[in-house]
């Protein structure tokens, strides 16, 4: 992959952490306008698997989660909050965090820290599922949603999402360090796995970056993982970029998960950016080359608590970590996450390899593998030059294995039970 070294800087340390993937924590399918604008035709439908990360630091003897994915009882969630799902076209969780570390032989009580990355109910799973010993840590700017703070009629939150153990609020303003262009904070204190604020879609919203090979530790070369929770939610908001422009005159050999897409040069004048332009007119698809497909959603339906804030920090995780090639960028909802190669999959995960870590990402070329993926996720062009939709991974709401057309079905089945 031709690429150049951009302008992230992380402090020097020898010491990392152990990166795993969880997958398997829900499936939900939405309208793309709640994420990205404007939606190609085609690509009207968002299928995002929910995922969090298992981060050990085996130096300390620690072990944190990043993310919890949806509660598998995603009825019960405070009205308010749960009403939002009658958006989804499809919602189902068969399992839970909790679930996939105690089947990886991975005990509950061994996990010293659940870091969410943002208040959202696909994120926040359900943490009074883990011991009084582990402590709940969140960006400091969630605390408005807090239920003592909300009230019952307005809640966010059950108590039960804080209730009895340490709650850690992640303050930025006390930090002095900046990584990436974002404030940052050193989680366990020796380099190995930082805290960065990247705002702009929920309260608080952060991410978090993992050192997965040190130099000074003998490994060749720094590299690095962003776990970049919702700052955006599809690689095309992201890609193509002036580092990596889009593949000419077709996506590489490496890419994976693309075999069916049309070739490269017809999809590129589908690039949402050019169609808009007036280079369209004149026929020149360069400018679309080195732009990404997609802006951050700021329409009605948009996600974002402040768009032109999230804009700036997915803008910047293009400038700064997207375009270095040391830096893997792992969105939460990336179905190119779970891509498989002749029907095995590119990245190992902790549900299928509980020993397998995501570390040697650089050197096993998973990154280049990945890069292209998302475009898989576009509508088809069919032979009469219609653009086919992708189907939507999952339709209906699903509770204890059966399907119901509308969520509403469900919150009353809930209710009587
Ligand atoms: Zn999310």
């Amino acid at each position: 992959m031709a690429t150049q070294q951009r302008w992230l800087t992380a402090p020097p340390s020898a010491h990392t952490v152990r990166v795993r993937l969880i997958k398997d924590l829900g499936l939900m399918s939405i309208p793309s306008a709640l994420f990205i604008e404007p939606v190609a035709e085609g690509h009207e439908v968002f299928n995002g698997p929910d995922m969090a990360y298992l981060i050990e630091n085996e130096n300390l003897g620690k072990k944190a989660v990043f993310d919890l994915g949806v509660r598998k009882d995603w009825w019960n969630l405070p009205p308010k909050v749960r009403d939002s799902l009658a958006f989804c076209v499809g919602v189902k969780v068969d399992k839970d965090v909790p679930d996939v570390l105690k089947e990886s032989g991975v005990p509950l009580d061994a996990i010293d820290d659940v870091i969410w990355s943002h208040s959202h109910l696909d994120h926040r799973g359900d943490v009074s599922l883990f011991p009084p010993n582990t402590t709940l840590n969140y960006g400091k700017e969630m605390v408005v949603m807090k239920p003592e703070i909300t009230g019952n009629e307005e809640a966010v939150f059950l108590s039960s999402d804080f209730a009895g153990r340490h709650n850690n609020e992640i303050d930025f303003s006390k930090s002095t360090l900046k990584i990436g262009g974002f404030r940052a904070l050193d989680f366990y204190d020796d380099g190995s796995f930082y805290l960065l604020d990247t705002p702009g879609h929920d309260h608080g919203h952060l991410s978090a970056l993992a050192r997965t090979t040190s130099s000074k530790a003998g490994h060749g070369k720094d590299t690095f993982i962003l776990l970049a929770g919702d700052a955006c939610h599809f690689c095309g908001v992201l890609r193509p970029n002036c580092s990596q422009p889009f593949p000419h005159p077709h996506l590489p050999d490496s890419a994976i998960g693309v075999s069916d897409v049309e070739n490269a040069e017809s999809l590129l004048r589908r690039h949402p950016k050019y169609q808009q332009s007036p280079l369209a007119a004149a026929g020149l698809v360069e400018e679309a080359r080195v732009n990404p497909w997609y802006g951050i959603a700021a329409g009605q339906l948009s996600t974002f608590l402040d768009p032109e804030l999230g804009q700036s920090t997915a803008s910047t995780i293009k400038d700064a970590f997207d375009e270095a090639e040391n830096v893997f960028v792992a969105l939460c909802h990336d179905l190119s996450l779970l891509a498989e190669d002749s029907g095995k999959p590119v990245l190992p995960t902790l549900n299928d390899a509980p020993q397998r870590d995501l570390n040697g990402w650089y050197e096993n070329g998973w990154k280049d593998k990945l890069y292209w993926t998302w475009v898989s996720q576009l509508g088809k062009e069919d032979t009469n030059g219609s653009i086919q939709m992708r189907e939507p991974l999952v339709t209906g709401f699903w509770m204890n294995g059966k399907k119901y057309e509308k969520a509403q079905e469900v919150f009353d089945k809930a209710l009587k039970e």
